[in-house]
């Protein structure tokens, strides 16, 4: 079609044989055939026309169809090439076909570029002819006519791809080998870790403890212990999430104070541990104040948090890391409810005294049961009449064979283990049915002071409490006065302030039990909605020999009036220090010198001759 001379044609890349099919015997020169052909052979039509007097030719989609065509006569030959024979005898049966070759059938196949491009094209075509062979030259040019996919073939493709193959599967195994081990040490990380603070936990702890104290035999360690006191009040007050947010932050400004090879796990819902070398636990232990200043102002608490810590001197580095946390955790038991000191360093003797502790534990729920607690009466006495105006109720608890244990023995352990909860609440009840009992019985009546423990006051339903049992035995709210010592005012003032106002409504009188004991501050008593100021007895002891004591009682006793509190002094055991409280306007007096603290028989009869 093209002039040749505008054409450059390579040198042939394929040389095809013409095959023709036929069911019946092949006649040479016969007229009019109708021929058969693969669309892949549109090329070669011009071909076809010059070799064969054609009738007509049907160009087939398949080669099935070629065959169709012989078998149902409507082509009198088919024209296949050399590789499509072989596959056609298959489908049709060796004996069904008959095969011979097309006269000059050799055809040699080039390429044809234009005589105007770069003359350099046609060299590269030429030597890329060299190395194609036959085969795939025939099966690329097979593929593009007929428009069909090659026929996959494992063997060849993994012949042709082995090197890339070879390569893809070395790096998907060094992929899933690094993909194993980062899952794993994900998986061990999330294991070891505390998911709600992001320190360690303390099976992690106790694994990796030993491994510091073998590998840093130099330096001395101890292992800290502290937590939240009453976190169970806190979230009851704040909520959860509160408490949460609070854990955190208190959990990662500690861990910012850690040096070397310190570590920190929680050990539970607001209990951490910390392995802290000898030279920084005092330091960490300061810290804290700040570290609880700061949470409490950017949680615009208003109440203060505590913190308690437990310490364990490392000694033996074989223990159980287990065991010597539990000796932390005695430790700091010791100073759990003292407000004094903010820690305490383990000791044997500590191990004794909890021996007689964990007996009494044992004894108390019974003892209670069994009504060994017996609540006794100290009168208080009104400075101008010197008649009865009120009493104190005071526990004591009498053992079986008749020992009496006081209250000092047995209250700071029941505060530590929470019993002091039930044995307080015991005492009101006891306290609220005598005076209802005086009530029915006509009996002169006056209110009686009972001692609250700060450990109650720290539970949100306190007051609930409270009125729940005064309310059941029915007894006037004016009948009762709670005492509480004066540290709780100064570690909880907001909480306090609040009980206060609360237990007012229902005419119930509140004392700051103790003034003077502690860190007094005067600015508590403007502060405080309390009705009664308790001076602590130490103020008395050798008051008769020093002018100086004498005149901070009087002092006091001036302040407290200004601010409308009744004042009661303590510990009166001589007349002389009755007329000294007389003579400076001191409300009430209670001490030994008027009675001891008495069963109720006794104070039955006290009241009887005194009134
Ligand atoms: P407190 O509340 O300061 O009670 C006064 C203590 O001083 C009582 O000691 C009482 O016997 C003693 N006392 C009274 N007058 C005199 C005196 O003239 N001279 C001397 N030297 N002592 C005097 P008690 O009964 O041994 O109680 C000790 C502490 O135990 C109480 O101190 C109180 O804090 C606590 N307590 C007693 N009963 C209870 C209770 O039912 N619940 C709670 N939570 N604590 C209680
Ligand atoms: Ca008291
Ligand atoms: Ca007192």
């Amino acid at each position: 079609l093209l002039d040749n001379s505008k054409l450059k044609i390579s040198s042939p890349y394929l040389t095809s044989q013409v095959l023709l099919l036929s069911t019946k015997q092949y006649i040479n020169e016969t007229t009019g055939l109708n021929l058969v052909a693969v669309k892949s052979m549109k090329h070669l039509s011009n071909y076809f026309y010059e070799q064969f007097e054609v009738n007509h030719i049907t160009w087939a989609d398949k080669l099935e169809y070629c065959i169709g065509a012989l078998e149902d006569n409507t082509a009198d030959f088919a024209v296949v090439d050399y590789y499509s024979a072989n596959k056609a005898m298959m489908i049709a049966g060796k004996e069904e076909l008959l095969i011979s070759q097309a006269i000059n059938s050799k055809i040699e196949i080039s390429l044809v570029i234009s005589n105007d491009t770069d003359s350099r094209l046609m060299g590269i075509l030429d030597n890329c002819i060299q190395y194609v062979s036959t085969m795939d030259a025939y099966e690329a040019v097979n593929m593009e006519l007929s428009n069909q996919k090659s026929v996959f073939n494992l063997n060849a493709f993994l012949h042709e791809y082995s090197t890339v193959i070879l390569l893809i599967a070395l790096i998907l195994t060094v992929a899933v080998t690094a993909l194993i081990i980062i899952l794993k040490s994900i998986f061990h990380r999330l294991s070891s870790i505390d998911k709600l603070t992001g320190c360690y936990n303390q099976t992690h702890f106790e694994n990796i403890v030993p491994k510091i104290l073998e590998e840093y035999t130099q330096r001395q360690y101890y292992i800290m212990i502290f937590d939240i006191y009453r976190f169970k009040y806190f979230i009851q007050y704040y909520g959860r999430k509160v408490g949460d947010d609070l854990l955190r932050s208190i959990a990662s400004k500690v861990c910012n104070l850690l040096a070397g090879e310190e570590i920190m796990a929680r050990t539970s819902e607001n209990g951490f541990v910390v392995l802290v070398e000898e030279g920084n636990y005092l330091d960490l232990i300061q810290e804290f104040y700040f570290i609880l200043d700061e949470v409490k102002s950017s949680f615009k608490l208003d109440i203060s948090i505590k913190v308690n810590f437990g310490l364990y001197r490392i000694d033996d580095r074989n223990e159980l890391v287990a065991t010597m946390i539990n000796k932390a955790i005695l430790a700091q038991r010791m100073v759990r409810d003292n407000s004094d000191s903010m820690f305490a360093i383990y000791t044997d003797e500590m191990e004794k005294k909890l021996l007689t502790e964990s007996r009494m534990e044992e004894e108390m729920k019974k003892a209670l049961e069994e009504q060994e607690f017996k609540v006794f009466y100290q009168p208080k006495i009104d400075l101008k009449t010197k008649k009865i105006v009120g009493a104190e109720a005071l526990i004591r608890w009498i053992k079986p064979d008749g020992t009496i244990v006081f209250p000092d023995q047995f209250i700071p352990v029941f505060e530590r283990n929470g019993f002091i909860e039930q044995l307080d609440y015991y005492v009101l009840k006891e306290v609220s049915s005598y005076q209802m009992k005086r009530v029915k019985n006509n009996l002169s009546t006056f209110s009686i002071s009972v001692n609250q423990s700060r450990y109650l006051l720290s539970n949100p339903q306190y007051v609930d409490n409270i009125c729940k049992i005064m309310d059941e035995i029915g007894v006037p709210g004016q009948l009762i006065e709670l005492e509480v010592t004066e540290t709780l005012y100064i570690e909880n003032h907001t909480l306090l302030v609040r009980v206060i106002k609360l237990l007012k409504e229902r005419d119930i009188k509140f004392a700051i039990d103790d003034f003077g004991s502690g860190y007094s501050s005067l600015n508590l008593l403007t502060e405080m909605p309390a009705d009664v100021l308790k001076i602590d007895r130490e103020f008395l002891i050798d008051s008769d020999k020093s002018q100086q004591k004498k005149d901070v009682i009087t002092k006091v006793v001036e302040l407290a009036h200004m601010l409308n509190l009744d004042v009661v002094c303590e510990g009166v055991e001589t007349k002389e220090q009755e007329e000294f409280l007389a003579n400076i306007s001191c409300d009430i007096a209670q001490g030994y010198y008027y009675s001891r603290p008495i069963p109720v028989d006794q104070f039955n009869l006290y009241v009887e001759s005194n009134l």
